[in-house]
């Protein structure tokens, strides 16, 4: 029987949110003895609920509470991340990849950029060596500690030619959390191509399979599925004693706790930080500095399409496994300041090319590209965008969601580095098609955003930031973030496994400061 604690305990570590951060705090912590309920907003799925259907897993998984996007943004979907237990896990597509070196010391490295909020992280690159191994080796990670490289697909064979035609060296299978051969428990992919749907047979790592069920089998810890956490109270010494939050049911409860880490990714995250104002905190829970919901990065993205003179059928196969690392580095040279990866992107079916390869497109000869799905080629932009105070989350003057708290308005617009980046992107993309024959190249603007980090960014000084090296918040002791919403820059790389090395590094930290009798 699965472990319960009292909503009156307060001895527990609340983690809200059981995504990459949440659940693989959660878990780290319950290994080392500690007691942890995690509040989930969205269901519980079974392995059986997880079907090759990608419209139907869309339905099933995504978060669709009403928020409003704007500037840059799909006005009605801004974000494309999950509402259930395992989080953005069960939808992510598996690419692990570490930061390089120089992406710690963003604004030493770049300068100070007209209009960018630049910061350094508070972390050496060399301390998060340890903790990238320990993410890798949790997660199975290709390509790293022995493990097998998964073997590429049509789209990757594709994109790989057309690279070394060009003279990139640096193209592979990439790093990808998907097991190669069975591991840990989980069977080896078997290249059924839906990994982005979640995976039915859980080859692909994912917090819903792996850290949720460990946890629940140390005793220590306790998944409450649909319980979304509406407030953080706080005593008058301005420390957290605990969360309010909304069953199933919509009843209230409050659960006591000792330490409250919040991992609902960067909307969730500062929107529940600014929904516990109070009058010992005005602008929101531990916003002191004002940056809370600022910052807001998405990476630059965006998808190239190649028609080619033959069959690629792009859809088969582990969807993102295949990458060209040769512009990730920083060469000021190109006229824009950091760098991008290329990787394989699938078509998500003839009905999502339809939709995504040129909104909009209409006429003879956009009907006879879709025509030619089958010979058609992908691949998507992860650039490294700046981060601009003025992109974040605000909470909506009027609206408000099922329960009763205002809706998050998430604001991006582009940096004129992001805009540089992207068009060199678009070329490089378009000249590596081209390299093998492309009849036809379509370029993308980004969709809604799955990479989404910065909102409760970390800082050495606390007028900077909203916490501090180790997550936890510069103006409450026992308030830690734990998700993307940490990132202090974003790196060209998508972001998954740096999220769950931070979050091994933060539980070391927690269960250190916990022994000592700290919070
Ligand atoms: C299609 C797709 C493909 C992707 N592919 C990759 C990839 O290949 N590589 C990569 O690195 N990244 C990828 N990502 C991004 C990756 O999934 C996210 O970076 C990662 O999951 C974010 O972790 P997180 O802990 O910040 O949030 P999440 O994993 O989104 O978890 C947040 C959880 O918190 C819950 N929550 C939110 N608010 C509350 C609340 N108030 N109360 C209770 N619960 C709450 C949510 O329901 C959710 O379950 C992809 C994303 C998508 C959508
Ligand atoms: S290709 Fe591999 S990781 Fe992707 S859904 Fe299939 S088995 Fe899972």
């Amino acid at each position: 029987m699965a472990k319960q604690f009292g909503l009156s305990n307060d001895s527990v570590v609340v983690v809200i949110g059981s995504g990459a951060g949440g659940g693989t705090l959660s878990n780290e912590l319950a290994q080392q003895g500690i007691d942890v309920v995690c509040l989930e907003a969205g269901p519980r799925l079974e392995m059986s609920d997880i079907v090759n259907d990608f419209n139907e897993m869309f339905t099933k998984l995504s978060w669709l509470d009403k928020r409003v996007g704007s500037g840059a943004l799909d006005p009605d979907l801004p974000l494309w991340v999950c509402k259930t237990v395992g989080g953005t896990t069960v939808h992510w597509a598996g690419a692990a990849l570490r930061f390089q070196e120089h992406e710690w010391k963003a604004r030493t490295t770049y300068g100070d950029i007209d209009g960018a909020n630049l910061l350094d992280w508070p972390i050496e690159a060399r301390e998060m060596e340890r903790f990238y191994s320990l993410a890798e080796d949790k997660m199975g990670v290709t390509g790293r500690h022995g493990i097998p490289h998964l073997p590429g697909n049509n789209n990757y064979q594709v994109m790989e030619l057309g690279a070394k035609r060009l003279g990139y060296t640096q193209v592979h299978t990439g790093n990808m959390a998907i097991n190669s051969q069975a591991r840990d428990g989980r069977p080896a992919c078997q290249q059924i191509g839906f990994c982005m749907m979640g995976c039915a047979i859980g080859a692909k790592w994912s917090t819903m399979y792996t850290e949720i069920p460990k946890a629940e089998a140390t005793g220590h810890f306790e998944l409450r599925p649909e319980s979304m956490v509406l407030k953080i109270n706080h005593n008058a010494a301005g420390q957290v004693t605990g969360v309010v939050y909304a069953d199933k049911d919509g009843n209230l409860h409050e659960q006591k706790a000792r330490i409250v880490a919040v991992a609902g990714n960067s909307v969730e995250t500062p929107r529940l930080l600014l929904n516990s104002e109070s009058s010992q905190f005005p602008d929101g829970l531990a916003n002191s500095s004002g940056q809370a919901g600022k910052n807001y990065m998405r990476h630059t993205t965006g998808a190239v399409y190649g028609i080619m003179p033959g069959p690629v059928h792009l859809d088969r196969g582990t969807q993102m496994a295949g990458i060209i690392m040769d512009e990730s580095r920083h060469d000021p040279k190109r006229g824009f300041a950091a760098g991008y990866e290329l990787e394989t992107l699938p078509g998500f079916g003839l009905a999502g090319v339809a939709t995504f390869m040129s909104p909009g497109g209409w006429g003879r000869e956009y009907a006879q590209d879709l025509e030619m799905y089958r010979n058609t080629a992908c691949m998507w932009i992860v650039g490294e965008d700046l981060p601009q105070e003025a992109n974040g989350v605000t909470l909506h003057p009027t609206e408000k969601d099922q329960y009763g708290l205002a809706v998050p308005v998430v604001h991006f617009e582009d940096h004129a580095n992001d805009i540089a980046m992207r068009n060199h992107a678009f070329k490089a993309g378009r000249a590596v098609y081209e390299a093998v024959g492309a009849n036809k190249v379509y370029e993308r603007m980004p969709f809604s955003s799955t990479h989404n980090l910065g909102t409760c960014r970390m800082s050495e000084k606390p007028e900077d930031g909203v916490c501090d090296s180790t997550g936890r918040a510069h103006d409450v002791p026992n308030l830690y973030i734990s998700d993307g919403s940490q990132f202090t820059s974003g790196g060209a790389e998508n972001p998954t496994l740096t999220i769950v090395a931070l979050a091994i590094r933060q539980a070391e930290t927690i269960a250190e400061r916990m022994r000592k009798g700290e919070s």
